[in-house]
């Protein structure tokens, strides 16, 4: 079965009023989308169930951190099965900003990842390298370590509701997209291993999306990659641009 592109706005910590968020939301409710495309966003926790509220049913939304515990002790914490239980079908895991700025290890992004799954989330995993790892030619080793952990922890186990963002870390927010030929080696990359270190089939099915400077300019050839699926876009997810790069396909 052919993967279905797959388009997720990582809003990050924006829009920074309510104001801003409702004309957010007018873009996306006024625009014809491609029907084709799973298009999933992601505001601040703040806003996820006023969003859910008024925007359009046909596109999803996406938590953009939550903790493995269900409830308990853990201040300034969501858990899985709080998104849950409040409809939202998806979370953001190992963003490199979490991982960079708020010290998240692999290890526990897979924690979480396997919580979220067991309360019934599709999870956002991401990858990538730094800039300088990738000038050491050790992107595939740095994102194959940043899935292990995931794949000790779910094995064969159902991947259907895990899409892998690869976002190298020099890429987000810096205006320097990966070219094309860039984010195809990496995916491709990323699906051997999945081969190799669960099974063939999950590597077939696995969506793999690029993340890193993604806008309408570059989404066509990015999206053309064979093992490109759709994109996680940050900043020119807050623009009506979004649409276009939703629309890349059409
Ligand atoms: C991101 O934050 O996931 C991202 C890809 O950001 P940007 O598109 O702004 O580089």
């Amino acid at each position: 079965m052919p993967r279905q592109f797959f388009v997720g706005g990582n809003f990050k910590m924006n829009p920074a009023s309510r104001e801003q968020k409702r004309s957010l939301a007018a873009i996306l409710n006024e625009a014809t989308i491609d029907s084709s495309v799973e298009v999933v966003v992601s505001p601040p926790a703040i806003y996820l169930l006023p969003l859910k509220e008024i925007l359009r049913k046909d596109i999803k939304i996406a938590a953009q951190n939550c903790y493995f515990k269900p409830n308990g002790a853990f201040t300034g914490e969501i858990s899985p099965a709080m998104l849950k239980d409040s409809e939202i079908p998806y979370v953001i895991l190992g963003h490199s900003e979490r991982r960079t700025l708020f010290h998240e290890t692999s290890e526990f992004i897979a924690t979480k990842t396997r919580a979220s799954l067991d309360a019934g989330l599709s999870v956002i995993l991401c990858v990538g390298e730094t800039l300088a790892e990738r000038e050491a030619n050790k992107t595939a080793e740095v994102v194959q370590s940043q899935l292990k952990p995931v794949v000790e922890i779910l094995k064969e186990e159902d991947w259907s509701k895990i899409v892998v963002a690869y976002e190298p870390v020099w890429a987000i927010g810096t205006g320097k997209v990966a070219t094309s030929a860039q984010a195809q080696e990496a995916h491709a990359d990323i699906r051997a291993f999945l081969k190799s270190a669960v099974s063939p089939a999950v590597a077939e099915q696995t969506r793999i999306i690029y993340g890193g400077s993604v806008s309408a300019k570059n989404a066509k050839e990015l999206g053309s990659q064979a093992d490109v699926d759709g994109f996680l876009v940050g900043g020119a997810s807050l623009k009506p641009e979004f649409i276009d790069i939703i629309n890349v396909n059409k």
